[in-house]
């Protein structure tokens, strides 16, 4: 598969604007300085472009996936809030998480011995190190590193693995992303976590997306005790906050005190952008209008 590096990509013009795809009756548009790239892979259409707000900015199925300018947000808050608040997180599993961001935040753990990601598309793991290398920067040839590249869900139904954190980066719930969101994947996922161990996922802008609270809410809920969600403010995933889903037979977890929390912080010697201990202790709670669709 080739990679017109620096040609401007068919439909997608330098000067011109990028039209995200993700809602049929509101859009984001971002003004493109650059197409690096634009090619269909066996799964999804990617593309990489610049611009002048975001950086550089990933989009599969002409959904924004990831910007060099916010990145930080979504990547710090998916991966330090399970892993400390699991507080001996040793095994990760990652699903999706392509452009390597989730990755490089979880190995920044020095108690975290092992990290399997299992990606579906290679092209976007190979687009992102030569396109955004700030984001996985040297995720890729850390030695705790095991990449896979297979489908998440048939991954999870056959391994015999076991993690203490699985962290689920996935595009949204269509095209490949669609298998990541079923009950039995999470059926699955939960025979692959040792015991007490934290799910989290990608659970979509609850504004937006309301009904993708209470379908994962219900499928997730009849396999583990504990069931919610936290929040996070993302700019590119606009519409107010993103919802983060939780899952684990750990009901405590989601109720670490703030004392500890910031003990764990501060012993793994993380300089963040946006995740603090505060911010953990406070994401859980929800408005008013999301706490509405857990039911
Ligand atoms: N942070 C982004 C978001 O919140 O929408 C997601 C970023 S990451 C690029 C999403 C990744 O999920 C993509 O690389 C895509 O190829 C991968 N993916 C989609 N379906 C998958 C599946 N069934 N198994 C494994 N990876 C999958």
């Amino acid at each position: 598969m080739t990679d017109p590096t620096g040609a401007s990509a068919p439909g997608l013009q330098i000067g011109g604007w990028f039209k995200e795809k993700l809602y049929r009756d509101v859009r984001q548009t971002y003004r493109v300085t650059d197409v690096l790239f634009h090619e269909r892979s066996e799964h999804q259409d990617v593309v990489i472009f610049e611009t002048p707000v975001y950086g550089r900015v990933l989009a599969l199925d002409d959904i924004v996936q990831v910007t060099e300018k916010d990145e930080f947000v979504y990547h710090e808050m998916l991966t330090h809030v399970p892993i400390l608040a699991h507080g001996k997180a040793r095994d990760i599993l990652i699903i999706g998480g392509g452009d390597g961001g989730i990755l490089r935040e979880c190995l920044r753990h020095k108690s975290v011995k092992r990290v399997t990601m299992v990606e579906i598309d290679r092209y976007v793991v190979d687009m992102c190190l030569k396109h955004m290398p700030s984001i996985p920067q040297k995720a890729f040839d850390d030695k705790r590193t095991n990449l896979v590249i297979t489908d998440g869900a048939k991954f999870v139904a056959e391994t015999k693995d076991r993690y203490d954190v699985i962290i689920v980066d996935s595009t949204d719930p269509v095209g490949p992303g669609e298998v990541l969101f079923t009950e039995e994947f999470y059926r699955n996922c939960k025979r692959s976590l040792k015991p007490g161990g934290i799910l989290t996922n990608q659970n979509g802008v609850p504004f937006m997306q309301a009904d993708e609270i209470t379908m994962t809410y219900r499928r997730r809920k009849k396999s583990f005790k504990d069931s919610g969600f936290y929040v996070a403010a993302i700019p590119s995933y606009y519409g107010g906050f993103m919802a983060l889903g939780w899952a684990s037979d750990n009901t405590k977890a989601r109720a670490v005190p703030l004392a500890t929390i910031k003990k764990r912080f501060h012993a793994a010697k993380l300089k963040t952008k946006y995740y603090t201990p505060e911010i953990h202790a406070g994401c859980f709670g929800l408005p008013a209008f999301v706490q509405q669709h857990i039911r």
